[in-house]
């Protein structure tokens, strides 16, 4: 299909926009291998990076640090995670600060989920923010800043009805949100359903697909089940007995992402943010593939815009 698709889209590269997500690493062979990574990735010159924010004080130092790191030793605009787990407002507003302080300009502003792990019920800090909203406020307040927020196409597995989610979804845009990102899916219908009846409840900022490559479906499965997120048969067929051949699951990995995108790129997104789990190759491959080129300005380097 993608052929025949991309022949009629010679426009493609021109429209298409990328943004990277990487998580903080543990230790120095991680610190290594995500360096790599940005390094490779740098040449395609995404909108922007961003780097995922935990729960307990060390993994916060770690966003830190690599946020810093971007800024300092590439040309990429790093955005900020942040949460409001385990903590008071005054103790976030003061992250937001530092963050402001190093450099940043763009967050990526989340509830968080309990320090026990997704799933486990959620209670806000006593003194703390609440949610995503009062959190995207409370960035707004400290400046004009690019603040993207969560989006989900299967709906927060907490939340009662799609109604519940756009409320929320709405009270971020109210409070200065400028872009949502969603949670990874499978089903481009239900993305596509998904950003219809945000505009039917009247949220118009930017909702940019998240895209997970599927480096390992074990654990993509295993992940999904915890984060509400739905494993359609057909995917689960397609990696079926393939856990101990990582060559095979690798370029079955490459075909399912590359289905995705490209079909989305035919239902008119040209903009997309891949969860790259701290790896080039997938997510280079993917955009390479709907029309990004190193060294192209493709919406990057060091711009603040929504
Ligand atoms: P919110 O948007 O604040 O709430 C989620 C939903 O819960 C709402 O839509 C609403 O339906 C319901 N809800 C919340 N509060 C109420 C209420 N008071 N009354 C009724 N319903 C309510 N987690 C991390 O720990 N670190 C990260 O860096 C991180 N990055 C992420 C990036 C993206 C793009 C996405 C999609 C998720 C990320 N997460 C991260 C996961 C996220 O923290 C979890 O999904 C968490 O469970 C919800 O956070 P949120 O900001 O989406 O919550």
């Amino acid at each position: 299909m993608s052929q025949y698709r991309l022949s009629r889209r010679p426009d493609i590269g021109d429209s298409v926009r990328v943004s990277f997500e990487f998580f903080p690493p543990k230790n120095d062979d991680m610190e290594a291998r995500l360096w790599d990574t940005v390094k490779r990735l740098e040449p395609l010159a995404p909108h922007f990076v961003s780097v995922t924010y935990g729960a307990g004080g060390s993994t916060r130092e770690r966003t830190a640090r690599t946020v810093n790191r971007i800024l300092a030793q590439s040309s990429l605009t790093p955005a900020a995670h942040l949460t409001c787990v385990d903590a008071t407002r005054a103790e976030v507003d003061e992250v937001i600060a530092d963050f402001v302080a190093m450099g940043v300009r763009n967050f990526v502003a989340l509830r968080g989920d309990p320090a026990e792990g997704v799933g486990a019920c959620y209670t806000p800090h006593p003194g703390g923010y609440s949610n995503g909203a009062e959190l995207v406020g409370a960035i707004r307040r400290q400046g004009d800043f690019d603040v993207s927020v969560s989006a989900y196409p299967e709906k927060h597995p907490e939340s009662p009805d799609f109604a519940t989610d756009f409320d929320m979804l709405k009270r971020k845009v109210d409070n200065g949100a400028t872009r949502a990102i969603t949670q990874f899916f499978f089903e481009n219908d239900q993305f596509e359903r998904y950003v219809e009846k945000a505009r039917a409840a009247g949220i118009y900022i930017p909702i940019v697909p998240g895209i997970l490559p599927v480096h390992n479906f074990k654990q993509v499965a295993n992940f999904a089940g915890r984060c509400g997120a739905h494993i359609p048969n057909w995917l689960a067929e397609r990696f079926d007995g393939l856990h101990d051949d990582p060559q095979t699951h690798a370029l079955v990995a490459a075909a399912v992402a590359a289905e995705q995108v490209l079909d989305l790129v035919e239902r008119g997104v040209g903009d997309f943010h891949f969860y790259t789990m701290n790896r080039a190759d997938l997510a280079f491959a993917m955009s390479h593939l709907i029309g990004i080129r190193p060294g192209e300005a493709n919406g990057g380097h060091r711009a603040v815009a929504a």
